[in-house]
């Protein structure tokens, strides 16, 4: 790991008092590794809007740098410009910005931004070079898009809109993200591009997290964590050693950072973190 490194953090904004305690608590044993900072989801899993303001404004008020995520699909750009002035108020200078999963059922909305290409372009438009923009990167490919080409069209038209870097969807093969780099490196792309890294913690919460969002859980990993059946001490051990050892192999491929899907729990990042090459 090189000074440079950056490491960064995702919360999910809790639903509760308990499930708040539990991220602050997180974000406490977090904080002593000094990530150079926190992002927060918004409106994955059903949380509400007002769930990320309530952690995004906590996290300010403890002075850690955050970086609220941002979809275009849940909000009209007017309700999407006005978050991002509070933002801009409260001093907030890097957004993830994204398009959302819009409900199957649902028809898009007037005045509605349907990729975050457009998002890229709003905030650009609005704001100019106060926000630092982070888009996502699908190394696999996002399920929605046919080929690799496709892939990278899309990728491609959020940086020229203005993408300063791209955290990419969790992955477990080395080959699928230094292919992805060369594919951009092709392009003239030169945005960083860090890799979002999933700890394996509950592997059948990891298989039906996967299933959703397109990552692949290679066989043989699958068959190893089967293997441990209902041991969650060994699947922790076997993750930890397994993320750690993948992650060493991304920077050593040139990796500009990590990016911690910490599902508000410190140890499985820790576990990884602290096994990280010196
Ligand atoms: P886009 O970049 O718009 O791409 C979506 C699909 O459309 C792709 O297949 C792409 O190839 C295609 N596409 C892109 N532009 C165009 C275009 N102009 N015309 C036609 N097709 C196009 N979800 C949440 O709800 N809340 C979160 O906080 C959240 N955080 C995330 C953080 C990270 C790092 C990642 C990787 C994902 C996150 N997601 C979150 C999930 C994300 O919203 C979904 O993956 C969503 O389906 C796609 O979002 P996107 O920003 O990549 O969309």
């Amino acid at each position: 790991m090189t000074r440079q490194t950056i490491i960064s953090c995702e919360l999910f904004p809790p639903k509760n008092a308990s499930g708040m305690q539990k991220m602050q608590s997180a974000v406490a044993q977090l904080q002593i590794r000094h990530p150079a900072y926190f992002s927060c989801t918004y409106g994955a899993g059903g949380s509400t809007r007002d769930n990320t303001f309530t952690t995004v404004d906590w996290l300010l008020s403890q002075s850690i740098e955050v970086a609220p995520h941002l979809t275009c699909i849940a909000n009209n750009q007017v309700d999407a410009l006005s978050i991002l002035r509070r933002y801009q108020e409260q001093g907030i200078r890097r957004i993830v910005a994204l398009r959302g999963d819009r409900p199957a059922d649902s028809l898009p909305a007037v005045h509605e931004l349907t990729h975050a290409d457009e998002l890229v372009n709003l905030i650009r438009t609005h704001f100019a070079d106060h926000f630092d923009i982070e888009v996502a990167a699908y190394p696999e490919m996002h399920p929605e898009s046919a080929h690799l080409v496709e892939e990278l069209d899309h990728f491609e038209r959020k940086v020229a809109a203005g993408a300063d870097g791209a955290i990419t969807q969790y992955f477990y093969s080395v080959a699928a993200y230094t292919h992805f780099l060369e594919a951009c490196a092709r392009r003239r792309i030169t945005v960083p591009i860090v890799p979002g890294i999933m700890p394996i913690v509950n592997y059948a919460s990891l298989q039906r997290f996967s299933a959703r969002c397109g990552a692949e859980l290679p066989r043989w990993l699958c068959r190893q964590l089967d293997s441990y059946g209902d041991d969650q001490a060994s699947i922790r051990a076997f993750g930890a050693d397994f993320v750690a050892q993948f992650c060493n192999r991304l920077l050593a491929e040139g990796a500009p950072g990590l990016h911690f899907y910490t599902l508000n729990q410190a140890e499985p990042t820790l576990a990884v973190w602290d096994r990280l090459v010196a």
